[in-house]
């Protein structure tokens, strides 16, 4: 909708958000889109739904991907028009308020919502489409906790017969969240297949209890013992490089981003575009446009090295680094401060042997629980003090960082002092 056909209060609310948004930048207290959303909806409580209404919208959530799905998706929606996002991993309804109050009158917006406030946010955008990716644990979450949140999805989505589903067939939690809604009317939920790394949350089957199994043969397919709950059949897949939408048709994506795990990410992002009537052939050529993500990739150039961050925040997404990391001396980096978690027995339940074979080095807080985890590996490594030290210690080329929240965060910022 127009920004002069809100109601006053909202009208004055939208208003006020973006001020303060705009001074919170201006006096060097971050991007401003948390305050400026809290102050708008404290004037307006309904201010999301009137900044929604009108506008076409796509949610995008899950445990991991989402930040770089969302950037993926708004580019392809992009095709149509001027689309609003909330760019910085907003990702909550004070991010969201801001983000279309910031953007004004167009008439698409792709938001990114943190899984936990995916009821919150469906009841208050009344989106054309909801993209559901994953879940797993993240920090000190549990596999428990990780069926909690399928079976929220799932009773969010019975109050939206209308939304539109894309959903991952390869995370039987996610299967489960959207099987009642793709059950209820025929063509409601969209299948991806972008693969599922990270098993270790998804053993026991979300609707009965029992044993996920596996086919050996084929790696994606799974099914629940008693049967209630069984892999759908995709209609978007990946390759190495490529999306093959519902009718067969390959279209290469030539990304900036590393890794499978992005083809997947594309592969949403076509999905979700295509439920807005943009075809696939025209929404590609757009995701190469994603250079970097805040927070998520960087790539700087130092001292002639390649040096690329990649963020690793729980088991599944060090998983999807090794995936993205090219097979060059890679630099480990863990800190266990608060935004991290303090208890990093997590580095136990990941597979750390893909780096066997490569010039390892550690360094961060907790380099040491880094050390034994390497050990019981059988993955070689050095100890470096610094980011400095490791980047004298690899030959010119390519480095490839692999860090958490902190320790990614310490070295960006160390990069940015020196660039
Ligand atoms: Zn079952």
């Amino acid at each position: 909708m127009t920004e002069n056909k809100l109601p006053l209060r909202a009208s004055l609310a939208a208003s006020v958000s973006r001020t303060a948004a705009a001074l919170s930048r201006a006096t060097g207290r971050g991007d401003g889109s948390v305050i400026g959303g809290r102050l708008g909806m404290m004037i307006d409580p309904d201010l999301l739904a009137h900044l929604a209404a009108g506008r076409r919208i796509a949610l995008v959530s899950g445990t991991n991907g989402k930040t770089t799905t969302t950037r993926f998706t708004a580019a392809a929606v992009g095709v149509l028009g001027e689309v609003a996002t909330n760019s910085f991993g907003a990702n909550m309804p004070t991010g969201h308020t801001s983000a279309l109050a910031r953007a004004g009158a167009t008439p698409y917006a792709v938001l990114e919502v943190d899984e936990h406030y995916l009821a919150q946010v469906l009841r208050a955008t009344t989106p054309l489409v909801v993209a559901l990716l994953n879940l797993s644990r993240d920090q000190l979450d549990r596999a428990k906790e990780v069926a909690m949140m399928a079976q929220l999805w799932r009773v969010a989505l019975a109050d939206h017969p209308d939304v539109h589903v894309v959903a991952n067939a390869d995370d039987p939690m996610v299967v489960y969240a959207a099987a009642a809604h793709a059950a209820a009317g025929a063509g409601r939920v969209t299948w991806f297949s972008a693969g599922q790394r990270w098993r270790e949350d998804a053993h026991v089957c979300p609707a009965c209890g029992a044993h996920i199994e596996r086919d050996e043969a084929d790696e994606d397919a799974w099914r629940c013992a008693t049967g209630d709950l069984v892999r759908p059949e995709p209609q978007w897949t990946v390759d190495e490089s490529g999306v093959i939408d519902p009718d067969g048709v390959r279209h290469e994506v030539k990304l900036q981003l590393p890794g499978k795990v992005n083809v997947g990410n594309a592969a949403t992002a076509l999905a979700v575009a295509h439920r807005f009537g943009v075809s696939p052939a025209d929404a590609a050529p757009r995701l190469a446009e994603v250079a970097s993500v805040a927070g998520r990739y960087a790539q700087v150039d130092r001292d002639g090295r390649n040096i690329r961050l990649l963020l690793a925040k729980n088991p599944a997404s060090w998983l999807e680094a090794f995936d993205m990391a090219e097979e060059q001396p890679t630099l480990l980096s863990i800190n266990a401060r608060d935004p991290d978690g303090f208890d990093t027995s997590w580095l136990f339940d990941v597979d750390f042997a893909p780096l066997r074979g490569r010039q390892v080095l550690i360094t961060g807080d907790r380099a040491y629980d880094l050390a034994v985890r390497l050990e019981v590996n059988d993955v070689p490594f050095t100890h470096v003090k610094s980011f400095d030290e490791a980047v004298a210690a690899v030959p010119p080329g390519r480095l490839e960082v692999i860090a958490n929240y902190t320790a990614f965060q310490d070295i960006r910022a160390e990069l940015d002092r020196v660039v």
